[in-house]
């Protein structure tokens, strides 16, 4: 297959265009082209509102070195044409004796049914190894049931939530689907077309920004489990591992639900970055691990008008979409802010999941066509900043905030402007802005914001929140962003507290072979430290499956 980089077309246009514009770029007619798979299209809007999408595209013509060889003669060539060397990702076939070989013990076991988890399973099954899959929380049929009467009545379930369930944390998010993590053995694609096979749009596998939005993922997230019980998987939901038996260094089984006991050999650790109780019983047992770096901050929310107009030229940019952004800014003290999850025309949810704490994430559904754009605008903070020692300092550190996030918003989530935030002094001086106050803002005018929450909000005062380096720095940032997107930091955007589970606090170490250095142990996906995102966490699921699989046929 001959490559083409660079091929670029004036937005809108339609897909049959891109095959004539290969053909004309290979010095051929359409007609000579046998094939056009498209692997990436971004969008190039430095001449906005006149916006290009730039392909990527494999071509499949015959005679095909003689025509690459002709199409390199044009020096400025080089870089636009190339044989594709891309790497296909081979998924394990059934092996018969396998399965009939392997016992209950050697069955591997798997806790946790997000993308690290399920990518594992789903592994483990097609090479027919029965895998066994415990979930703390429900189906996501039912879990989406418990997730709304949160949302709609603040009656939380602590083991059926935005965190915990089927799919993982990610089931109620915007579902972005881009990963910064280079991978040469093509999981990537890999993950991206096993999510097409059950069911996500064919443009995932190309776009840039990929995303599939709550609403798509819910089904998807369903068909895999399917799939996964159809090759003779095992998925048990409500049913939280409480214990790990442990003997001279080497794993013998596991308490599920405080009182079944089960005896495993192979026991895949996929529990995301929210299973606290989880990671305290694991130090009690001895499973090393050690506090890491992540990032905290606030849910900042804009007009999306203001962001496309910013990003494409136009308020309103039709076929495109609503407009995705990233800012990054290096604060004085050193400390890097940044904004992540960026969630267009999405929502702010209260993603809790402990009693008496307060944690906020962003979600879209794929039309994203909600009102605001949001996104984590957060801090980056190490161990020194975590009150206390040891590897779990990290979790005390993010339950302090979420406790005082509880507290500022009455159990329902904190929001300020910006405006008022940034007013010097902790509280002092500064003045909530009541109720009746608010309602003087012209609702009605276009630029005024209104928080768009999944789960009830309060007006209140969120200077005291983060620790002050962080909110010098959050502040100092806001600033920067204001120069890189008109409007950025403008007095009436709104801030939602607290952003706290931006990644896992802790790493469970494992070693080149993905093996803790109690036996039988695999810690894996984000909670484990080794990921962030739905697509890193599936692709390190896959790592850990591929390891597994070998042990298991000792290959
Ligand atoms: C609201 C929200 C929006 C997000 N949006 C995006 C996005 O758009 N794009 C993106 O790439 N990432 C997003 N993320 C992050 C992404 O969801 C995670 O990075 C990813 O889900 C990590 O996958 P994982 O499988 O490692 O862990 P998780 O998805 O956290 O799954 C862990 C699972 O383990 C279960 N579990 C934990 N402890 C136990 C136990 N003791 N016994 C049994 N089961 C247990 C949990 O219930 C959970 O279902 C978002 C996260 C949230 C919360």
């Amino acid at each position: 297959m001959i490559l083409i980089q660079q091929l670029k077309l004036r937005v809108p246009h339609e897909e049959k265009e891109i095959k004539a514009k290969a053909a004309k770029a290979l010095l051929l007619g359409e007609n000579e082209i046998l094939d056009v798979e498209i692997l990436r299209c971004s969008l190039d809007a430095r001449k906005k509102p006149e916006i290009f999408a730039i392909y990527a595209v494999e071509v499949k013509v015959s005679g095909e070195k003689r025509i690459l060889d002709r199409a390199l003669k044009n020096k400025r060539a080089k870089e636009q044409f190339s044989l594709s060397t891309r790497v296909k990702y081979q998924f394990p076939e059934k092996n018969g004796n396998l399965c009939n070989d392997i016992d209950e013990q050697s069955r591997p076991v798997i806790v946790g049914a997000g993308p690290a988890g399920l990518f594992c399973a789903y592994y483990l099954a097609l090479a027919g190894l029965r895998p066994l899959l415990f979930e703390r929380g429900k189906c996501v049929d039912e879990r989406q049931q418990d997730v709304e009467r949160f949302w709609n009545t603040g009656k939380l379930d602590p083991n059926s939530n935005v965190q915990f369930g089927e799919g993982g944390a990610g089931t109620f998010s915007d579902g972005k689907l881009n990963t910064l993590v280079k991978d040469k053995d093509g999981r990537n694609r890999a993950v991206l077309e096993t999510f097409v096979k059950f069911g996500a749009k064919k443009s995932i596998l190309y776009d840039a920004k990929p995303h599939l939005g709550t609403d798509e993922l819910s089904k998807i997230v369903c068909n895999l489990r399917n799939e996964i019980l159809r090759l003779g998987g095992e998925i048990r939901f409500e049913s939280q591992v409480t214990d790990f038996v442990i003997q001279s260094g080497k794993l013998e089984g596991i308490v599920i639900n405080g009182t079944e006991k089960l005896a495993c050999e192979f026991l895949v650790l996929a529990i995301g970055h929210s299973a606290r109780d989880t990671f305290f019983t694991l130090l009690e047992k001895g499973i090393p691990m050690e506090a890491k770096p992540f990032a905290v901050g606030f849910r900042v929310e804009h007009p999306q008008k203001m962001i496309n107009e910013s990003q494409y030229g136009m308020p309103d940019p039709g076929p495109l979409g609503a407009a995705p952004y990233k800012v990054t800014a290096k604060a004085s003290n050193g400390r890097g802010v940044y904004s992540f999850c960026m969630c267009p025309g999405g929502y702010v949810v209260n993603a809790s999941s402990e009693e008496g704490r307060l944690a906020v994430n962003g979600m879209s559904y794929s039309g994203r066509d909600g009102k605001n754009a949001n996104s984590a605008v957060i801090v980056s903070v190490t161990p020194e900043d975590y009150p206390g020692e040891g590897p779990l300092s990290g979790i005390r550190f993010q339950r302090e905030l979420e406790e005082r996030a509880y507290e500022l918003g009455n159990g329902t989530i904190p929001v300020q402007r910006y405006g008022e935030y940034r007013k010097d002094g902790s509280g002092e001086n500064a003045r909530t802005m009541r109720s009746d106050e608010e309602s003087n803002i012209d609702v009605n005018a276009s630029e005024s914001i209104l928080p768009q929450c999944k789960g009830a909000f309060t007006w209140a005062d969120l200077r005291s929140l983060l620790p002050e380096e962080c909110r010098k720095a959050f502040i100092e940032g806001m600033g920067q962003f204001g120069r890189q997107i008109k409007g950025f930091d403008r007095e009436d955007c709104i801030l939602s507290g607290v952003e706290s589970r931006t990644s896992s606090p802790v790493r469970i170490l494992r070693d080149e072979n993905f093996s803790s250095k109690i036996q039988g142990i695999f810690p894996c996906g984000e909670g484990a430290g080794y990921a962030g995102g739905i697509t890193s966490a599936a692709m390190d699921g896959l790592r850990v499956g591929e390891e597994l699989l070998k042990r298991l046929t000792n290959s």
